[in-house]
Formats: C-alpha cells, structure tokens, sequence
C-alpha cells in the first residue's frame, strides 16, 4: 500500500467515525435495508463484459456540499461509469469550446426515446442532447488533444479532479463496448454524414467506449455529484473540477434528459438533476446541498436501475429534496 492509500485510508476512518451515529446514516441503512430484498430487474448483457456484474450488489452514498460523506452498502466496489459519464464530458467540451460552439453540435432537446436510438434532430441534423448515446458520442468528438493518449488523459485528469482520486479505464469493458458498439458507430457514421463529428470517428469512438469504461465506485459517483452540487468545487478536496459558468448547463441537460425515456417521470417524482448508466448507477445533485449515488446493477426495460429509483424517489420525499417543493421544510436529518 503507497502514501496515497495510507492517507485516504485514514480520511475515511475519521470521515466514517464522525458519520456513524449520525441520523442520516441510520436512515440511510434502514433504506438499504428495505431494498436490498428487492431483486427486480436484469443486470445488463448487451455488453458481455457487463453481465459479469453481482446482482445483489447494493449501495447508497450521500456526500454534502460541506464534504461530509455517507456511505452503506458495497460503496467500494469498482464498476464502470457507464453514461453517468455524459455529463462530465459535456462539462469538459464547454471549457474547451465555449458554450456557442458546443451548441452547434449538440443540443438540449430531451428526446423521449431510448439512450441508444440512432436519430437526429432532423431541423439542425445535430444530436438531441448531450445525455443520450449520440449527443454524448459528439461531445467526445469535441474533446481536444493532438492524439488519442493526449485527449484521454484529459478526460482521466478531469475524473480525477471530480472524483479527488486516481481515474483508470476497465480495459476489458472497453474491449468488449468496442467489439459490440456497432450500433455506436452507427450512429457515428450517420453524425459523420451530416458533418457533425469530424472524420477521425473511430477515435472519437474509442475515447467515448473508454469514457464509459472508466472504472469508479459508488462514493466516488456521490463524490461527484456533490462536486456539481458544490458549484464545481469537490467538497472533499476543495479542488475546483470545471467552471462554476457551466454548472447550469450541466445541470439542466441532466434534469431533462439524465434518465432517458424516464426523464419526464423522474423530473416529476424524484424533481432533481440525475444521470444513470447501465451499470446500474444513478446519480442525484440537489444544487447547494449535496449528492447522491446509489449503485445496483438490475435495470428494468429503459436502462435505469430499479433500486435506484425507488431510493432516490424515497429519499426524495422524505427528505425533501424535490427542486419545486417549495412548502416542505428541509429535513432534520440533513442539518
Ligand atoms: N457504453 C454504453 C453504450 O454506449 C453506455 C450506455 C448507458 O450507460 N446507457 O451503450
């Protein structure tokens, strides 16, 4: 075990003493508690390395903007990031191109349909938005660097900004999104067509098979939500991850289309800026107080995690954490 280990080691020791009599984390356990029975769903097999995943693996993590963090469950286990991904990079891309670029090859349309339909909006022939498969594929073609080492190290630098800790791609799940992503490149080829990613496409393709195999764990997702949370700075390392300017259109891409086809329902039930991924994580940012993550991989049929939703729709209610729920206190377990 390096330095690096030692320290965050004893970071989470101090973080979990602290966090362990607190009402949040016992509310957090009876939550996972209650789910945990809950074995709906399928983990996700289109991609092959992806079915390896444990069905009964459960966690919840919610990191406050004042870096305090709470975690139950397997928060330490590793999977890849998936789309949670996506809004990140759109993040990236707008600091490296301004807003009125980016805007010209992605746009902020939800879509309704599924996170890998192969459509563009026929009016502009750009990607609906940078969430869905096509849209975020655009926003990886966005991503600067005189070669492929030089554009994914900055995007592993900006991961590691979000996350305080050192990002590494699963490199068997991005062999295996590569040897099955034709229905990426499909989409690749027809954004090609319309001029909408430049011709190196199987690069831009790589970066964004990698981006999705970027290996993280349910703390550091919660960590990262609570970064935009934050205003772009991780709470837990004071480091600043982007720029406060784009937090708003970070955040309201996610808020509309986040949850793909379930965006609408989830904007409704839930009310926060979200983003899943087919590993089976969700992320939640409730602005200026905190983030949440929860990981389980069962997916029902759009692509989201079954615990996910129902967790995040719980804690939203008794929480309060609906961004239009103007009458309800904040709970008491958040003081
Ligand atoms: N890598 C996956 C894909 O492109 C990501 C999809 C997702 O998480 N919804 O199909």
């Amino acid at each position: 075990m390096n330095k690096q280990d030692d320290r965050n080691d004893l970071e989470i020791l101090v973080s979990e003493m602290k966090a362990i009599k607190s009402p949040l984390r016992r509310y957090l356990n009876e939550l996972y508690a209650k789910y945990k029975t809950l074995d709906e769903g399928k983990v996700a097999d289109y991609i092959p390395e992806l079915a390896k995943a444990k069905p009964d693996w459960f966690s919840i993590c919610v990191v406050k903007t004042n870096g305090q963090v709470f975690e139950v469950g397997d928060s330490r286990q590793d999977f890849t990031i998936q789309s949670m991904s996506k809004p990140f990079m759109y993040g990236l891309a707008l600091e490296q191109h301004g807003r009125e670029f980016v805007s010209t090859k992605v746009g902020v349309e939800p879509t309704g349909e599924a996170f890998n339909s192969i459509i563009l909006d026929e009016a502009s022939n750009r990607p609906f938005n940078p969430m869905v498969n096509a849209g975020a594929i655009a926003t990886a073609a966005l991503i600067r660097g005189e070669d492929p080492p030089t554009r994914l190290n900055r995007v592993l630098d900006m991961f590691e900004r979000y996350t305080g800790r050192k990002a590494s791609v699963d490199i068997a799940v991005f062999a295996s999104e590569k040897q099955t992503g034709n229905r990426n490149r499909a989409i690749g080829y027809l954004m090609l067509n319309f001029g909408m990613v430049p011709p190196n496409l199987d690069e831009s393709l790589d970066l964004y098979f990698q981006q999705c195999s970027l290996l993280v764990n349910c703390r550091d997702m919660a960590v990262m939500a609570a970064t935009l949370a934050n205003n772009g700075i991780n709470p837990t390392t004071g480091q600043r991850a982007v720029e406060a300017q784009y937090i708003p259109d970070i955040l309201s891409v996610m808020y509309t289309s986040g949850m793909y086809n379930y965006a609408g329902q989830w904007a409704y039930s839930v009310g926060i800026p979200a983003k899943s991924g087919v590993s089976g994580g969700i992320i939640g940012v409730v602005p200026g107080k905190l983030g949440i993550a929860v990981f389980s991989p069962l997916l029902d049929s759009q692509g989201n995690s079954v615990r996910g939703i129902k967790v995040c729709e719980q804690l939203s209610r008794e929480l309060g954490l609906h961004i239009f729920n103007l009458s309800n206190q904040q709970s008491e377990l958040l003081d």
